[in-house]
């Protein structure tokens, strides 16, 4: 039987996964409007991904005869200035995310819950490749500053990436 503390923990990831897929949704929902058609593919495959993972931490609830309690979701952020402004959200929810991760591994340790700990390796390492993928796009959007042809090509790798990635 999974420690209670520790499903309760679960739980609040489970929940922060779904909230991310809602932010990125709420991205995508922007980059449609602004007419970065390439974006919006990207953010809703990222959203897709996001619902992955919230589903990895589903089933191992249910795997250890756990209870999933699913929360109310936070309304994501629906406004964005710009394009840098939406890349830069989208780095600060990763990195709050691999501190979330961080923190559960921690407590799966120290309660010497090994099972839980082993599962969120996975969690751990998905984050490094997350971060950096994040990282790249938002110092690509830096440089490309206000040339509407770079952004135009920009948009379009984005789009093609995320087809690939299908
Ligand atoms: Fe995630």
């Amino acid at each position: 039987m999974i420690d209670p503390k520790i499903q309760s923990a679960l739980n609040d990831h489970l929940q922060a996964e779904l909230s991310s897929a809602y932010l990125y949704l709420a991205m995508a929902a922007h980059f449609e409007a602004a007419n970065l058609q390439g974006s919006a593919q990207w953010m809703r495959r990222q959203a897709r991904e996001e619902l992955g993972h919230a589903m990895k931490v589903f089933d191992y609830l249910a795997d250890r005869n756990g209870r999933v309690e699913l929360k109310a979701l936070p309304q994501p952020q629906g406004q964005f200035g710009s394009t840098l402004e939406v890349w830069k959200a989208a780095l600060a929810n990763e990195e709050k995310v691999s501190k979330l991760i961080g923190d559960l591994s921690a407590r799966a340790r120290d309660a010497g819950d090994h099972a839980t700990h082993a599962m969120l390796q996975w969690f751990v390492t998905e984050q490094v490749e997350e971060e950096k993928t994040v990282q790249t796009i938002l110092e690509q959007v830096k440089q490309i500053g206000e040339s509407s042809t770079a952004m135009f090509f920009l948009d379009r790798h984005l789009g093609k990436e995320a087809a690939e990635s299908e």
